[in-house]
């Protein structure tokens, strides 16, 4: 278990740092016009708290590490578009209908990317604002770093609950998850209506004997004892005709 140190690279531990320590937003330019709101970090103990993401930045990747996670902040803006493109025309299939023919549409986009950008996010986001926080910084940098992705059940799980619907919110929110003051367990993301939870690789499993999210006390209800599709690989809108469900899109994550 290494502990982070300030003004040093957190992926310095990989003995392959070059270049000056850089500046970067905390969360991806891109997404800079939504709202953050952040709970459970020092400035918003109890309570949730909106941030003003522009001036929002941090130093702690040196800048050929910070160069190599960049490549993940167009895969987020990639899922976000096509979340809205799903949205979009399951709203216009339902009014106007569709060509059984013409579905389902497929999307594609990279799980491990993606898995990639929740995890530096969690990184800035806890970073910046306990910079003594404890994880297994070799386990994760080697992962980050590399083309692989977390073993189950760490890593980017999706927790949907049933019947959520998007309505155009744009809102993210983060709820950093620490064990023992300053272990960190994971965090839990409000993403366009969904829920994302990213957990850490560690000793102690952060499931139930389900499979269920078993939160230290204290923490987000609204996700504790949610079931989490780790690795999810599809999500599809459909349509009932007559007796019939089709699927008419399929966003497709890769793995
Ligand atoms: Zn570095």
């Amino acid at each position: 278990m290494a502990i982070y140190f300030m003004r040093k690279c957190w992926a310095s531990i990989l003995n392959d740092c070059e270049g000056e320590i850089t500046r970067e937003h905390i969360i991806s330019d891109n997404l800079l016009n939504k709202t953050v709101i952040t709970e459970g970090l020092a400035w918003c103990k109890d309570s949730r708290k909106e941030i003003g993401a522009s001036n929002f930045t941090v130093r702690h990747l040196c800048k050929k590490h910070n160069n190599s996670l960049s490549v993940y902040d167009s895969e987020i803006k990639y899922y976000v578009e096509v979340f809205k493109t799903l949205y979009r025309v399951n709203n216009k299939f339902n009014k106007y209908g569709f060509s059984i023919k013409k579905v389902p549409i497929v999307y594609k986009i990279s799980g491990k990317k993606l898995e990639k950008w929740f995890f530096k996010t969690m990184l800035n986001i806890v970073l910046v604002n306990k910079p003594n926080v404890i994880l297994d910084f070799e386990k994760v940098a080697q992962i980050i770093f590399s083309d692989q992705s977390f073993e189950k059940p760490y890593g980017l799980s999706w927790a949907v609950k049933t019947g959520q619907v998007y309505e155009g919110d744009d809102s993210i929110s983060f709820v950093p998850i620490f064990r023992n003051e300053n272990e960190l367990v994971g965090c839990l993301f409000d993403f366009l209506t969904h829920k994302f939870v990213v957990l850490v690789p560690n000793e102690f499993s952060p499931l139930d004997k389900f499979g269920n999210l078993d939160l230290p006390i204290g923490n987000a209800e609204d996700f504790d004892n949610l079931q989490i599709n780790w690795h999810n690989k599809t999500i599809t809108t459909s349509a009932i005709i007559g007796r019939k469900r089709i699927v008419t899109q399929r966003l497709e994550i890769e793995w």
